[in-house]
């Protein structure tokens, strides 16, 4: 079969690979539609070390191939969704409640990490009744593959950052997984959403899926200007939805004292990450950071394919590009460049 690799850092390129074995608990899935993430180049330029002619990708849906003699839940033929996290359910993270982090820290996030990613004709599950679920009728395909990463990701930074109904949120960054936190915000009872963003055409999407307020940061100081927006309170939650230190530490600026800060940001560089001394209360003001990595599972993607059913948003409005997979090298090349305006680039298979 065909696969799409990361031949070394910096380098990718196609190449043929065995289709993967199907062990007991097992499902081999025949990729249908696939997205390319940032963190995908994040893997490439050498984030999580080096790595030799590994199958890029972990955003895909597809047909079922193959089951194991074990899996009870899905046949050759279901169309399904699976989980960018796919974790180990009996390891000592999964039971202590971090299933994301079975394994070892990051490790239920095995696709283009520890294993063969999405981007290939076929790929593999692990514990496939516990990490997959099938789509809904009424969803397409195109709606489904966001629930894999994006949707998971950015819900759970809103969910952690325990905005109280009626209560104020920040949201740092409105890239995909930021305007997906802007999303699960309005669904979670926010009475105010700030985001702060320069990108046009984010602006715009932010917006759309339920920003109040958007702060240019290019423009304006956005401490400053959240503060102003909050009658110099702060906000009750912040998520910090883009991985650098300095949005990390606005982040902790402008929650206010018992408030909570929800990092999904991915912080790919540097030695350090810093906390404010001050506006942190010295560390006494009841301020908490939490972190998090996508959550996965089988139940994680009912849950979100649940609200696509719902008709509760619409993450297409994401999909910028589309490839097929034979140009997916061209949908990478925006991914590092960030051309073109790009957001996502679906890949068909
Ligand atoms: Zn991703």
């Amino acid at each position: 079969m065909k696969a799409f690799v990361m031949k070394r850092i910096d380098e990718v390129g196609f190449m043929e690979k065995e289709k993967p074995a199907c062990g007991p608990n097992d499902a081999i899935i025949r990729t249908t539609k696939a997205l390319v993430c940032t963190s995908d180049v994040h893997t490439l330029q050498g984030a999580i070390g080096e790595r030799t002619d590994l199958t890029l990708g972990h955003e895909a849906v597809g047909i079922v191939d193959e089951v194991g003699s074990e899996v009870k839940c899905f046949k050759p033929g279901d169309r399904v969704c699976v989980g960018a996290i796919t974790p180990d359910w009996g390891s000592c993270a999964a039971q202590c409640g971090a299933p994301s982090q079975s394994g070892g820290a990051l490790a239920g996030w095995k696709y283009s990490n520890c294993k063969d990613g999405v981007f290939a004709e076929y790929f593999h599950v692990n514990e496939a009744d516990a990490n997959m679920a099938l789509i809904p009728e009424g969803v397409s395909d195109e709606a489904a593959v966001y629930c894999t990463d994006m949707m998971s990701t950015g819900f759970a930074g809103s969910e952690n950052a325990r905005i109280p109904l009626g209560g104020t949120v920040a949201i740092f960054a409105q890239g995909p997984v930021g305007l997906m936190s802007t999303v699960a915000a309005r669904l979670l009872g926010a009475a105010k959403i700030i985001t702060v963003e320069t990108d046009p055409q984010r602006i715009e999407l932010s917006k759309k899926y339920g920003a109040d307020h958007v702060v240019d940061f290019a423009k304006e100081d956005p401490v400053k200007k959240i503060m102003e927006l909050t009658d110099g309170e702060g906000v009750d939650s912040a998520v910090e939805a883009l991985g650098f230190d300095i949005s990390f530490q606005q982040a902790i600026k402008v929650t206010k004292p018992g408030g909570t800060v929800s990092n999904i940001g991915y912080h790919g560089e540097g030695e350090f990450v810093h906390i404010p001394r001050e506006e942190w209360g010295v560390g006494m003001a009841n301020i908490d950071i939490i972190t998090d990595l996508c959550p996965g599972g089988s139940v994680r993607m009912k849950r979100m394919l649940a609200l696509l059913e719902a008709g509760r948003l619409d993450p297409t409005l994401m999909t910028s590009h589309t490839f097929p997979f034979d140009e997916i090298d061209e949908a990478f090349r925006l991914m590092q460049t960030k051309e073109d305006n790009v957001i996502k680039p679906l890949i068909t298979f």
